[in-house]
């Protein structure tokens, strides 16, 4: 049997492969209709060409590009040709890909035509063979070469462990991690969810996903990607999050997925109500905390209880709350948790001493199961340390357990600041800021925000005789990072507050900073 995650998508498009798939709702030239056809199609061409490369076999295949239907079609050419699928987020700068490029050393790098430059001088340093182009308006020598090559393709034959994707995730000491998911991982996560949020198939009728989410990141390219796909469920796609325009296609949707930030925007709409949301089924959360606030208001607002679910980048989904009400997987949606453990998914709380915690009790959250990644590529000692004596995956979060088995997140063990759905690990902002002229040391938190659930802050202490300008360091690091994890204030401080073993104290800096973005 051939397990290549390629294989179960295909076999689940419709009969009718001259139906739209994906309609695009902006960027150049929308609306266009890709047909299931094309999809097939044009990601046969890609794998023909990758095939026409001779790479070895689970060669990683790197992917900074804006997001388009043809990025998708790449995505889903990487799988059939068996190669290693590596997205990487479009806000990285130069010093950021060139970590990535030198840890993964990936065979193929597609970039956008405008980076082609610096990014193909850091690729063939670091011995990628072949460099790409591929812009959001479908042009770029990606396409034109894969024009070239013949429109069917048979999938590489894969085994279920064989490796399908690698997303970076940023790691505590700054240094970004590569977790490396299998086909297995993927299709197992993508069949459970297909089944617990009850996709409908095209012989019921199908579904139609509003998808807004970047796909270089698990939950638009695989939460929202293959559950779409895997259910031959039309998506209507945005490039980007626009809320009056993404209001103006609910009408026609069943099915949409949002970080809480997008919700918080959307009921900024006025035209948000019951009639705008006629035809939807589900609308699911994740990837930081929904506040319990923007589930009531949604509730009122609409009529739908958004369902809300965890996971990460490691592990892809864990818990989520229930599609049904009754039922062996039914019962209520409760705000403020993330559901049990998906069907599969074992989990269980642990105390410091990594003994089990009662029900109810706070403590690390440890989980198992088909969906849990393979470790992280070529950090053999990292992977070990993530995982316990006893096979569980360590996830980093701090959570609770009720007698129902929902759980609850209450943090983040590792002081991760989650803005807008993305990541922003302190450490990393931190070390970049310590590296400057005139800095002596540095703590960056998250502190509350309205709308990105937090904002990044940064806490610096100038070195003796130094004169700092705090927009200056803020001008520079916009150079250096992605926006999403450049702080919105950089303080100038005389020290930072420490405990009697020497470490900053960030739970008192968060307390001082905690009001900064209040609304108004
Ligand atoms: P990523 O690997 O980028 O998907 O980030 C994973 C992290 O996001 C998890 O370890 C959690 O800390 C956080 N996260 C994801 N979903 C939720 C949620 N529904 N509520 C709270 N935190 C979440």
């Amino acid at each position: 049997m051939n397990h290549n995650l390629y294989v179960a998508l295909r076999a689940a498009f419709p009969a009718d492969l001259d139906q739209t798939a994906i309609e695009t709702a902006d960027g150049p030239d929308a609306p266009l209709h890709y047909r299931w056809a094309d999809l097939e199609q044009a990601s046969a061409r890609m794998a023909n060409l990758l095939d026409s490369l001779d790479l070895p076999a689970g060669s990683r295949i790197a992917v900074q590009v804006e997001k388009s239907v043809e990025a998708l079609m790449l995505y889903l050419a990487v799988l059939r040709a068996g190669h290693v699928f590596l997205p990487l987020n479009t806000a990285y700068q130069a010093s950021e890909i060139e970590y990535f490029i030198g840890n993964a050393e990936p065979a193929v790098l597609v970039c956008a035509t405008r980076h082609f430059g610096w990014a193909s001088r850091l690729a063939f340093r670091a011995g990628t063979g072949h460099v790409f182009t591929l812009n959001d308006d479908r042009t770029g020598t990606l396409l034109e070469r894969a024009a070239l090559h013949a429109d069917h393709h048979t999938p590489a034959q894969r085994n279920a462990d064989d490796l399908a994707a690698i997303l970076y995730t940023s790691g505590t000491t700054g240094r970004s991690k590569g977790a490396m998911l299998s086909h297995g991982n993927l299709l197992s996560n993508a069949q459970t969810l297909k089944t617990h949020w009850g996709w409908r198939s095209p012989a019921e009728g199908g579904d139609v996903l509003i998808h807004v989410l970047p796909i270089f990141h698990v939950h638009g390219l695989f939460v929202a990607s293959h559950g779409a796909l895997l259910s031959g469920s039309k998506m209507i796609w945005f490039s980007k999050f626009d809320p009056r325009a993404v209001l103006a296609r609910l009408p026609e949707a069943s099915v949409f997925m949002g970080v809480p930030t997008l919700y918080v925007r959307l009921l900024a709409e006025a035209g948000l109500n019951k009639e705008a949301c006629r035809h939807m089924r589900l609308f699911i959360s994740g990837s930081a905390p929904l506040l319990l606030e923007t589930f009531a208001d949604w509730q009122d607002r609409t009529g739908h209880t958004i369902l809300e679910r965890y996971g990460m980048s490691e592990t892809v989904m864990l818990t989520s709350n229930p599609y049904r009400s009754q039922g062996p997987d039914g019962g209520p949606r409760k705000g403020g948790t993330v559901g049990p453990a998906l069907p599969g998914v074992s989990l269980r709380v642990q105390d410091d001493d990594g003994q089990p915690l009662p029900t109810g009790e706070i403590g690390a959250i440890q989980v198992r199961g088909p969906n849990v990644f393979a470790g992280y590529w070529r950090m053999p000692e990292k992977t070990r340390e993530e995982f316990t004596a006893d096979g569980w995956f360590k996830t980093g979060d701090v959570g609770r357990v009720d007698a129902d088995g929902y759980v609850t997140i209450v943090g983040r063990s590792k002081d991760l600041i989650i803005t807008g759905g993305y990541n922003v690990y302190p450490a990393e902002v931190e070390g970049y800021l310590n590296d400057m002229a005139g800095v002596a040391e540095s703590a960056v938190i998250g502190a509350p925000h309205p709308d990105f659930g937090e904002g990044v802050v940064a806490v610096v202490v100038a070195k003796p005789g130094a004169a700092l300008d705090s927009a200056a360091l803020v001008t520079e690091l916009k150079t250096r990072i992605a926006n999403f994890k450049v702080p919105k204030h950089l303080f100038l401080v005389a020290d930072l507050p420490r405990n009697t073993m020497g470490k900053v104290q960030k739970n008192l800096l968060r307390e001082q900073h905690k009001g900064l973005f209040e609304r108004g």
